[in-house]
């Protein structure tokens, strides 16, 4: 047995890259306030400023049009959307208190819902903790919400530029002042071809990151602003499948324990999205100490578990995913989510609730905050850093830094296993919070050591009725990326065999191989869930409209 520490292998953030100290170029677009990312975050965000500005001219207010512009790395909103989800709609109504929840683009009701403890062969259903109640909240598709708020947004006159990712942050001494988009149409070389398109500039007076979980450009302004969090934000890797079954399935339900070892994070849920569809995945917590786990590999085989099987067995797969979460809650709040030009909205700033399994309406009411943050300092004529903290204070003052407060340290005491973690999480519920008292230290999760064993467990055979290789799970995320671009994963030099394998398990779409000794990596796999980016090599924006195009994550 040998051990493995991730950062070792681990390149550095590319930060000349990711920061241009350099002048828009000539025919940069002009906006007033640009958004990166148009998830929930960042169309709840473009939303609410539109009608800031609509009811304020009503009012005379006397506030000038603005122009709002949203990027979005994927070829069509929602295309890189991936969630469970069960939705609080609790943000959804303050954003559209005219509309009736029927109105939502939500699936269904929770009416009934079901904790089990597996193990490989039983399912022993326990009390439903208080934070994983979820009844009247409603199941729904990101991806269906996504394209629902793109429209919302669209009919308001907000610029959805979808197919363009944001690849650099154009700053000027401290002060954002818009990005730089990823270039188009390069060959594996980086050469030109025929349909080469150079990076825009876009600037703006406020720029709103809502890129997401691992946000790159938000990890970039931390990084060159040095903005702190009590603990570093730590990940999990989420893999979901979207079935079509006969049994219909209703209630929503999440498991423990079995097929994880007990020294790692994490648990399943099974969705039901309507008749005849259910969402399914597995979501587990990236300090897991096994560097052979392997997280796809581990939802193929608990799909053969009786409670799975039975609602999957003659049923199709229709879609495949994977994504991470920003894990760390409470103490890996960044210090500030606001700066010179400059906002942090939604995952990219880590409002997660883990033990509830919650981000969607944290994103959009974040999203909203920041708007009204943004519309306050443009109305001013001073959007510099001191005017958008009011940003901060609005979080700081809300649900969401209550929420994370209560649930601070839950997440964090599995890091000592499945059992004490149990037991603890058990007494900080009781107790909101309060015990056991203070802080549990997190380490990076590249910073925790692994357990690399040389003589790896029963290879594990895919069915392909059931269960499924690596390959076959990219061709269900409807991969659009073109095969000769040029890589976007930054891998470290000189990578052991060992850190190979780490990384081939660790990737849920096959981008990872170890070939004899050497690390083989297949980069148009890639779906964007990040992980070997918490763990490994670097992931980098690529040609707009590359990576997965799911339809109903
Ligand atoms: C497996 C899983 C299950 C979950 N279950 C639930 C649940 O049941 N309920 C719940 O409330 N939450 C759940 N969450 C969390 C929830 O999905 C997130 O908190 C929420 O989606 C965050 O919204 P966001 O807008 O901040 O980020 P995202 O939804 O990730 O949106 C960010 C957008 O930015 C785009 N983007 C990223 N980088 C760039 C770039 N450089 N340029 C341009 N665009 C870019 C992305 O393509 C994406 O469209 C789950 C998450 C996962 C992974
Ligand atoms: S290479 Fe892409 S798909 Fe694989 S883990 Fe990294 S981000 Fe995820």
């Amino acid at each position: 047995m040998s051990t493995i520490l991730p950062i070792r292998h681990q390149p550095a953030l590319p930060i000349a890259q990711l920061i241009r100290e350099e002048p828009a170029g000539a025919d940069a677009i002009e906006m007033d306030v640009l958004i990166v990312g148009a998830g929930p975050a960042g169309l709840a965000c473009a939303i609410e400023l539109a009608r800031l500005v609509t009811r304020d001219q009503a009012a005379g207010g006397g506030m000038a049009d603005l122009n709002i512009g949203v990027l979005e790395k994927a070829g069509s909103l929602g295309e890189h959307n991936l969630s469970g989800a069960v939705v609080n709609p609790r943000a959804f109504r303050e954003l559209f208190p005219e509309l009736a929840v029927e109105a939502f683009p939500f699936r269904r009701q929770v009416e009934r819902e079901a904790v089990y403890l597996l193990t490989e062969k039983r399912a022993l259903r326990v009390p439903t903790p208080p934070t994983m109640r979820n009844h009247g909240y409603y199941t729904a598709s990101i991806c269906e919400i996504v394209r629902w708020l793109g429209e919302q947004a669209g009919e308001l006159g907000v610029n959805l530029f979808a197919g363009f990712p944001a690849d650099a942050l154009l700053v000027e001494g401290p002060a954002v002042r818009g990005v730089r988009t990823a270039p188009s149409g390069l060959d594996r070389n980086r050469q030109p071809t025929a349909t080469y398109a150079e990076p825009t500039d876009l600037t703006a007076k406020v720029t709103v990151i809502a890129e997401g979980t691992r946000g790159l450009l938000s990890q970039a302004y931390r990084v060159w602003q040095g903005v702190r969090s009590s603990n570093p934000q730590i990940f999990a890797l989420g893999v979901k499948e979207i079935w079509e079954t006969k049994r219909p399935l209703d209630s929503v339900i999440h498991t423990l324990g079995w097929p994880l070892p007990t020294d790692a994070f994490g648990g399943s849920f099974m969705y039901p999205l309507g008749p005849g569809q259910v969402a399914l995945g597995l979501v587990v917590g990236l300090d897991y100490h096994d560097a052979g786990l392997d997280i796809h590999e581990l939802l193929q085989r608990m799909k053969l578990h009786p409670l799975f099987r039975s609602h999957l067995e003659g049923g199709q797969l229709l879609e495949w995913g994977a994504k991470t979460i920003p894990e760390g809650g409470y103490y890996a709040l960044p210090d500030r989510c606001s700066g010179d030009g400059l906002l942090l909205a939604g995952d990219a700033a880590g409002f997660v609730d883990v033990p509830s399994l919650k981000g969607i309406h944290y994103a959009m009411q974040s999203g909203m905050f920041a708007a009204r943050a943004a519309f306050a300092a443009l109305k001013a004529g001073d959007v510099s850093g001191a005017a958008l903290s009011a940003y901060d204070r609005m979080v700081a003052q809300s649900y969401i830094v209550a929420d994370l407060y209560r649930t601070r340290n839950m997440r964090l005491a599995f890091k000592d296993g499945f059992y004490v973690g149990g037991a603890k999480a058990g007494l900080m519920t009781l107790t909101g919070g309060r015990f056991p008292g203070g802080k549990i230290e997190m380490p990076a999760d590249a910073s925790a050591m692994r357990r690399s064993s040389p003589h790896p467990g029963r290879p594990f055979t895919p069915d392909g009725t059931l269960t499924f290789s690596k390959m076959d799970a990219v061709f269900k995320a409807g991969n659009a990326t073109r095969d000769t671009i040029p890589s976007h994963l930054v891998v470290g030099t000189d990578i052991p065999a060992e850190v190979a394998d780490f990384y081939a398990h660790l990737c849920p779409a096959g981008v990872y191989e170890r070939v004899g000794d050497q690390l083989r990596v297949n980069a148009p796999n890639c779906v964007d869930c990040k992980a070997t980016d918490v763990l490994g090599p670097r992931w980098t924006p690529r040609e707009g409209g590359s990576g997965p195009q799911y339809r109903a994550m």
